[in-house]
């Protein structure tokens, strides 16, 4: 029998667990606050970041938005990171991605403080992933982590697979999976749009974690039997739906649930617990602001 990983369930465990440590934190006089700025009309965009604002109203988190004119000049937006970074309320800053050609992504990732990095972007916070001390886990793998360990899934020893490279996915998937920590453990290969022969890597691997962005592109002939298949990707995808389109994965459910052992669907899957994260993070950065221990699952 498959088991299929509801994240759903352990996401909305995970925001229990969160809203009763914002209380415990309520009781030292803090309120945590996550800023999000959006310097965009994208409508994907939009929708993201009021999501989070509305994440961030459930668990009694303090949701502060900040727009900036999509034509303002790019100073405009670091000076308005500068202002959150000095808010003693702001304890987390999420720029929404992307943000307009004339402005240079790295150097919003670097502007926004390492200590309210929530996103865990900044390159200080990148390299003490990489060094084994992370701070900020970013949101993504770090809910891939968990939805494995919620479900006993031994990263330790196993065989991973993780498909993408990206900055926000799949590198720091490969390094968690890497760490000397609970969650790590792994024997970890990388494959990208380079990697020759992607087939016989997934052949052997225990764990497979997709995340190329591109619709079921992992059938269930790649996989060995009773694999874990963590599936990252959300892929638009034209379909005959009142909106006209579906939201897929990377992997292809139908045919993958046949051989996996466990495996997460798309959407309910790894989405939730990206969002659930992101309100960890935020805690964990006001817990720390303020020196206050609350134990964080
Ligand atoms: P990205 O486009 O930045 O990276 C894709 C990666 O896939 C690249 O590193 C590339 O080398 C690799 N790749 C491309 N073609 C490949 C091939 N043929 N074989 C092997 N590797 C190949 O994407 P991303 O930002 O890392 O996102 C990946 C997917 O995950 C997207 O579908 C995105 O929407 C989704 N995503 C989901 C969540 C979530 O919360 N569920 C969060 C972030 C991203």
């Amino acid at each position: 029998m498959t088991t299929v990983i509801d994240g759903e369930a352990v996401a909305a465990d995970l925001r229990t667990e969160i809203a009763d440590r914002v209380e415990t934190l309520a009781e030292s006089g803090v309120k945590p606050g996550l800023a999000t700025v959006l310097m965009s009309t994208d409508p994907a965009s939009e929708t993201y970041v009021s999501m989070k604002q509305r994440d961030c109203e459930e668990v009694g988190i303090e949701g502060i938005h900040v727009e900036v004119d999509p034509d303002a000049p790019a100073e405009t937006l670091y000076e308005t990171i500068d202002d959150l970074n000095a808010r003693d309320d702001v304890h987390g800053i999420l720029v929404q991605l992307p943000v307009p050609d004339h402005v240079d992504k790295r150097t919003v990732l670097r502007r926004i403080d390492p200590e309210k990095d929530v996103d865990g972007f900044h390159p200080e916070n990148v390299g003490r992933l990489v060094a084994g001390d992370p701070l900020f886990k970013p949101c993504t793998p770090h809910g891939v982590q968990k939805l494995l360990a919620a479900y006993d899934v031994e990263t330790e020893g196993a065989d991973a697979v993780v498909v993408g490279r990206s900055d926000i996915v799949g590198k720091p998937m490969a390094n968690l999976l890497l760490q000397k920590a609970p969650g790590g453990n792994a024997t970890v290969t990388v494959c990208h749009s380079r990697t020759t022969d992607l087939e016989a890597r997934l052949e052997a691997a225990d764990i497979v974690v997709a995340a190329a962005g591109l619709p079921e592109f992992v059938d269930g002939s790649m996989l060995k039997e009773g694999a874990t298949v963590i599936d990252v990707g959300i892929n638009r995808v034209e379909a005959d739906t009142e909106r006209g389109y579906e939201l897929v994965g990377d992997v292809d459910y139908d045919s993958a649930k046949e051989v996996a052992g466990a495996i997460t669907p798309v959407p309910g899957g790894v989405g939730p617990m990206t969002r659930a994260m992101l309100l960890y993070n935020t805690l964990m950065a006001a817990s720390r602001q303020h020196d206050v221990d609350i134990d964080l699952p």
